[in-house]
């Protein structure tokens, strides 16, 4: 069983921690595999350009140096951690109409791909580098926030293009994914430390990227509630407090661990 967050910013986009910073927040905490999913931004819209005038978007020109950083963290992660650090970005296209917003999540890529294609068109890319797709955020995400409504309203003919919809991107299930017969994943969208509560997944496979990428297409996976107290002192001194509560759908809870050693 592996304990796994699929959907983490760092500040290469609007994330507050780094890399390296978000390697050890989760290697500390026991995780058996995380993907780091900046956000990757359309070049030609305005909202697009925005993002990218304030720093909130990977570009052409940072792609590399967040690649480079992502291989050497992986190398990090494993031997520090014993943590799989998998590689990827959120292609988000954003309009002011929520119901034309989409963000879309590739996990185990590391080329460029530039995020004004169309859905079906950015999916073929991600998929032809071996990666899983992955629909972010489908439905509302019961915050106060810019909501993507594009992928759900055109979950009938997209189906069969995404591994998986996110069923939770922080601390609420989606009741509308929850109830679909979709294939599903559920993550925490983390942006600074204070989300780590949230749902994660636990994962069925072997601790390795491609039984991990494999895990997520078949479904050998369930839904955990993942419940942590962040203090101040947990970057500074790599934390190593946390409490683990899982809850699966139906399922009973399964999983409580304690443990504090500060
Ligand atoms: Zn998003
Ligand atoms: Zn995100």
């Amino acid at each position: 069983m592996i304990l796994a967050d699929m959907h983490i910013h760092s500040n290469f986009s609007d994330g507050k921690l780094s890399i390296p910073e978000l390697v050890d927040l989760y290697g500390s905490r026991g995780f058996g595999a995380i993907a780091i999913t900046d956000h990757l931004c359309e070049e030609n819209t305005l909202i697009g350009k925005a993002a990218r005038y304030i720093g909130h978007t990977l570009t052409q020109a940072t792609f590399p140096l967040y690649m480079q950083i992502l291989k050497s963290e992986t190398e990090r992660a494993w031997d520090q951690y014993g943590m799989v650090l998998i590689p990827g970005f959120e292609l988000s296209k954003n309009s002011v109409s929520n119901h034309r917003s989409a963000h879309i999540l590739g996990l185990g890529i590391s080329d460029f791909i530039n995020a004004d294609d169309d859905i079906i068109t950015l999916a073929g890319k991600i998929k032809a580098q071996g990666g899983v797709v992955i629909a972010a955020h489908p439905v509302s995400t019961q915050k106060v926030e810019k909501q993507t409504y594009h992928l759900w309203d055109r979950r009938e003919e997209l189906a069969h293009v995404f591994d998986a919809w996110e069923v939770a991107s922080g601390p609420y299930l989606f009741d509308e994914v929850l109830h679909s017969s979709l294939p599903k994943i559920a993550s925490s969208d983390l942006h600074s430390p204070k989300q780590m509560t949230s749902w994660k997944t636990l994962l069925y496979c072997e601790l390795h990227r491609e039984a991990i990428l494999d895990a997520v297409r078949n479904q050998n996976l369930e839904f955990h509630f993942y419940k942590s107290e962040v203090t101040s002192n947990d970057l500074r001194n790599g934390l190593d407090v946390y409490s683990m509560v899982g809850v699966a759908g139906s399922h009973a809870l399964r999983h409580v661990l304690n443990s504090e050693s500060l």
